[in-house]
């Protein structure tokens, strides 16, 4: 190669980079994309009525119950023969099986005791010759695999059309016709699946937690009255986890359809993007500063690429775990992907 040659090139490749970079400056304005979370409220309002059943089921069937027989413990007994501890186990058992079989028809089918005055028993389920046979065909195995269904269903779609949406705008190219929820299907089979056994826990820890505040209330001398104050507690905190669960798992299932959909599409880098409010973890003027999880600083750091841009086939180290990517950095994450393009949004590596 001659001198010449050697000095001509690299001017022309500043130049090159010169124009590309105003180029870059000039785009980097694009509105980020995100998903519309539809799914994400749907899903909520779904998680939120199963603990609403409960509650009706608890104070139609359970309330009466406590209202006739709960005493704070007080040895001896001469008034109850049965012990307290036993009837309760067994009333909250029936509960237990009745609403794992019948979900949000237990309340419904509650028989009507105004005449008698006989706390109502929960319907029980049918013998268990026809319950083994019908496995999981319960009608609440069916209610939450529809809803889990149905709202994962429309939580892919909205991951999908945010990259549709991101890739339009950036390059112009809709792909739109070549995302198909076909291709999502053994992905969306996957997470129903994990979705109906996280919607069990919300029933077990719910009843969990009644039996631990009813017994804990009856041994050390709680009266009914505050008793009650606890079991209203106990609906507040499964409400809270019902909403956690639906925000966590929409969040993640978005997540993993958006980098999926990125990678199908041959996306190589990605920015962090944050929803950029006060409740960004690790966002030192917002509400969680200190929180373990610091998604505001991985939303600012730079490993060599930009700040918060990370390769698509790596995602992001955090707290020492490889492989993270937004909306999975922790609980309910609220991040997003934005997907970059090369000379667009940044200056391939063989400029
Ligand atoms: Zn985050």
């Amino acid at each position: 190669m001659s001198r010449r040659s050697a000095m001509k090139k690299p001017n022309d490749k500043a130049k090159r980079l010169a124009v590309l970079r105003r180029r870059l400056k000039r785009k980097t304005k694009r509105k980020v994309i995100r998903p519309t979370r539809k799914a994400e409220r749907a899903y909520i309002a779904g998680l939120r009525d199963i603990v609403t059943d409960l509650a009706k089921l608890v104070n139609r069937s359970l309330m009466p119950w406590l209202h006739q027989r709960y005493t704070p413990w007080e040895a001896p007994q001469a008034d109850h023969p049965l012990s307290f501890t036993d009837d309760f186990t067994t009333r909250l058992n029936q509960l237990r099986e009745s609403y794992a079989w019948y979900g949000q028809d237990a309340p419904l089918l509650l028989p009507d005791t105004s005449t008698t005055g006989a706390p109502p028993a929960p319907p029980a389920p049918p013998a268990h010759t026809a319950r083994s046979s019908a496995g999981s065909d319960a009608p609440f195995g069916q209610q939450i695999r529809r809803l889990a269904e149905a709202k994962i269903n429309v939580a892919a779609a909205e991951g999908t059309e945010a990259v549709r949406q991101q890739v339009n705008a950036a390059v112009g190219v809709d792909l739109g016709a070549v995302m198909r929820q076909e291709q999502l299907t053994d992905y969306v089979a996957a997470a129903v699946q994990e979705n109906v056994s996280l919607i069990r826990t919300i029933p077990d820890r719910f009843f969990g937690d009644i039996e631990r505040k009813v017994l804990d209330g009856y041994r050390s001398g709680r009266s009914l009255k505050r008793l009650a104050q606890d079991i209203q507690g106990v609906y507040s905190q499964s409400d809270f986890n019902a909403q956690r669960i639906a925000r966590d798992q929409i969040s993640k299932i978005t997540s993993d359809v958006m980098i999926r959909r990125m990678k199908d599409a041959g996306v190589e880098r990605f920015r962090w993007s944050t929803s950029a409010d006060e409740r960004v973890t690790g966002n030192p003027a917002g509400r969680y500063p200190n929180a373990k999880v610091k998604c505001w600083a991985i939303a600012h750091r730079d490993i060599g690429y930009g700040p918060g841009v990370y390769l698509l086939s790596e995602g992001a180290e955090v707290n020492g775990e490889k492989g993270v990517y937004p909306g999975r950095a922790h609980i309910a994450d609220r991040c997003i992907a934005v997907a970059l393009f090369p000379g667009i949004d940044y200056i391939p590596w063989d400029e």
